[in-house]
């Protein structure tokens, strides 16, 4: 954090009025544009490509070509699972560049240059592909046992999985991308703690990431499953957010934590896969029916068949995707809610949201279909919009206890 002092509550700096300026709002709306174009043109090019890479037969060519190379079955049968892996790793690799390296500095939010961007991916294929191996083949036995009913097997075992993900992500996975240090700032520390327990929350960790080696947007988030459970503040976040700003942003993370929304959202993504893999199960099964001579895929227990498996499935996942982002908006703002009743200052908050907007040049009230087929989170305008009427609420009740004492 910088070193400079702050008034212990109110503004580091001023709000400014960005979010009512139009030259800023139109900025704001381009940057939004130039992000889902390049998602769009990132997934149709992608699928684009993987469906001709399958209709080449390149997955069967592979896996005969490696089989020849290893005879041994396991062996031959997880070096095509990683082959194909670090394939679509590779493929992606233009697209995600353009986005990290070009969008993001026109724009003058991220700070990273190509060479650390190049370590950062090739760290994140390093963790992946052992991952990915193991899923693979687990989906392959599956096929293999339950020729049927894979789809049930994998569903059961995406719950564990993911919990074990989550307990082993902040102590195992993040720590390869940026450096964890507890919050220094000892007056600020003892008042997020004092609110903390005020509402009776077992507070977990907090600690502060060096997110500005890579961008200037301002982010906070929650982590880890039980000994692991932490909250996170950016250090971009708290050097340029007000001490009242910050409370109400750990209070947001706090009410994620009370409300277990690590598990609501393992349960999201458990039907999220259970409907994906059944939905891919069944075209696979009927696209190996009808045109499993031609792309060499008559039988789905052969690694060659996963890319077809992840292709129908990527397509499955994307019809799912606005539903599983209402899910996720539903409790952003039951997060909201609990970070206002906890500390009943809509004021901060709604200072708190300007600056994240201001800060991350997120357009604060964008179209409402673009909305609901994308966006995570509630937009900022609602969020403001819930602040000023949980205040009004709160008026309102005073003036009726006044009344009526
Ligand atoms: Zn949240």
């Amino acid at each position: 954090m910088s070193g400079q002092a702050r008034p212990a509550n109110g503004n580091a700096r001023p709000v400014t009025p960005s979010l009512d300026d139009p030259a800023w709002l139109a900025r704001a709306r381009r940057y939004r544009r130039d992000r889902l174009r390049w998602l769009l043109v990132d997934l149709a090019t992608g699928m684009a490509v993987s469906g001709l890479a399958l209709a080449l037969r390149l997955p069967v060519v592979a896996q005969k070509r490696i089989a020849r190379w290893l005879p041994a079955r396991w062996l031959a049968s997880a070096s095509a699972v990683l082959a194909y892996a670090a394939s679509a790793w590779l493929l992606g690799l233009p697209s995600r560049a353009w986005r990290d390296l070009v969008l993001e500095h026109r724009y003058g939010l991220s700070t990273q240059r190509a060479l650390p961007w190049l370590a950062d991916q090739l760290k994140a294929l390093l963790l992946a592909l052992p991952v990915e191996a193991l899923v693979g083949q687990g989906v392959l036995a599956a096929i293999r046992r339950w020729p049927r009913r894979w789809w049930l097997a994998l569903s059961l075992a995406t719950a564990p999985l993911a919990a074990l993900f989550s307990f082993l992500f902040p102590v195992v996975i993040a720590p390869r991308f940026n450096r964890y240090r507890p919050l220094e700032d000892d007056a600020l520390a003892a008042r997020l703690r004092e609110q903390a327990a005020a509402a009776g929350i077992d507070v977990s960790e907090i600690l502060v990431a060096d997110l500005s080696r890579r961008t200037r947007k301002a982010n906070a988030f929650f982590a880890g499953l039980g000994r692991t459970r932490r909250i996170v503040l950016g250090d971009t976040l708290l050097d340029e957010f007000a001490p009242d700003e910050i409370a109400v942003i750990l209070a947001h993370e706090l009410g994620h934590q009370v409300h277990r929304d690590l598990w609501r959202l393992i349960l999201v993504s458990t039907a999220q896969v259970t409907l994906t893999a059944w939905l891919a199960h069944r075209l696979a099964e009927r696209a190996a029916r009808r045109y499993g001579r031609q792309l060499g895929l008559a039988r789905l227990d052969q690694p060659a068949a996963l890319p077809l498996i992840t292709w129908l499935g990527t397509l499955a996942g994307l019809a799912l995707a606005p539903a599983a982002n209402a899910c996720s908006r539903r409790i952003e703002r039951q997060a909201d809610r609990f970070a206002l009743e906890l500390t009943g200052d809509a004021d901060a908050f709604i200072r708190a949201m300007r600056r994240l907007a201001e800060q991350n040049l997120h357009h604060p009230d964008p179209p409402w279909l673009e909305h609901w087929l994308f966006d995570s989170h509630p937009s900022i305008a609602e969020r403001i919009a819930a602040a000023r009427q949980f205040a009004r609420q709160r008026r309102a009740g005073r003036d009726a206890e006044a009344r009526h004492p």
